[in-house]
């Protein structure tokens, strides 16, 4: 158990770091089909400066981190910050969260760098509904990384599916079926109301009503505790090798399991992915401070971490787009 904690006495031992804010898709529920405004360069941590951070957060008891954006495979030489972070004793876990538009490219380099798993976000597997949710991509060049990224072992790959009425929600059981027949891994995800996209909470499915559309399929077998270490709740169908997660942000939110800070490409510490609050780590660590002064600005930004997100009263955070804070 670490010895890091918020003012709750949850275990804070993970952190998700945006290496980049640009995204080469434009998914209706993320952004605007225009983008959004970029963070300018100089303004993005380097790779040294995030190595800063993370050794001190490691040494509070960070051990866990995960790499995401934007899209990171957009940031050029990502391998050399994996290897980086992967030298921090502490740090035993590497992961990506990724589009998997340039996986395929990239999968061989990271996994040979030090990274351990890798999250492909898909929410369909038909082609010119891909092109409409994405705004213009390739669900190929998708596929193409998913199975690269067994190959070299970056396993379990994992399958983000975000549930939108209307637009994938007949899709359910095309993407249950994949446990089965490829060992996919699929969690499903409820939609989240967030600044940048366009789709509000209008499309949003109950995570129980995706549930219960599953059963035809046959029962739902819980996984043993200990099966994935976030906020999914994993389960399997009969005969599936791949489990099935449910994530439920909105209807049943998980705050109370929280381990989690958040470093954004422009070096704020974000407490919480749906709240507004930030710490600026960036300006410190070009100043100079010392490693001391570094642990100790982390631990007064963690006993800042509020105890949950208020989405389901319908407290929507303003302020920046999911790519901006590493979704
Ligand atoms: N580009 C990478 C990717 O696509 O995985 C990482 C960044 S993306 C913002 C991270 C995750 O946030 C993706 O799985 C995406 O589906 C999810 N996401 C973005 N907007 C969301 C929303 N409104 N509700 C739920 N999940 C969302």
């Amino acid at each position: 158990m670490t010895g890091f904690s918020d003012s709750f006495q949850r275990p804070i031992n993970y952190m998700r770091i945006s290496v980049t804010d640009r995204c080469n898709l434009r998914c209706i529920y993320c952004m605007p089909a225009g983008g959004v405004d970029m963070v300018c360069h100089r303004d993005i941590l380097s790779y040294e400066e995030i190595y800063t951070i993370v050794e001190a957060a490691a040494e509070l008891g960070i051990n866990k981190v995960r790499i995401t954006g934007g899209e990171p495979l957009l940031r050029l030489g990502l391998p050399k910050l994996i290897e980086m972070l992967a030298s921090i004793d502490a740090i035993d876990d590497i992961s990506l969260t990724t589009n998997g538009i340039l996986l395929a490219s990239h999968a061989a380099e990271l996994k040979s760098a030090g990274l351990q798993r890798v999250n492909v976000s898909l929410d369909t597997l038909k082609q010119d509904r891909f092109k409409v949710i994405t705004r213009g991509a390739e669900l190929n060049d998708v596929l193409e990384g998913i199975e690269v990224a067994k190959s070299v072992g970056l396993n379990p790959v994992k399958i983000n599916t975000v549930v939108m009425s209307g637009i994938n929600d007949d899709e359910l059981l095309d993407f249950a079926v994949k446990t089965i027949s490829d060992e996919w891994h699929v969690r499903f995800i409820e939609l989240m109301p967030v600044a940048g996209g366009s789709t509000g909470n209008l499309l949003f499915v109950p995570m129980s009503e995706s549930r219960q559309r599953l059963a035809v399929l046959g029962k739902l077998e819980p996984c043993l505790p200990g099966v994935g270490n976030g906020p999914a709740k994993y389960f399997r169908l009969p005969q599936a090798k791949g489990t099935i997660g449910f994530i439920t942000p909105v209807s049943e939110h998980f705050c109370i399991h929280c381990n989690r800070l958040r470093l954004t490409a422009d070096g704020k510490l974000r407490l919480c992915l749906l709240g507004e609050d930030e710490i600026d780590l960036r300006e410190p660590v070009r100043s100079g401070i010392s490693l001391v002064g570094l642990k100790r600005l982390l631990k007064e930004a963690v006993a800042r971490k509020p105890l949950r997100h208020h989405l389901a009263e319908g407290r929507v955070p303003k302020g920046r787009p999911f790519s901006q804070v590493g979704g």
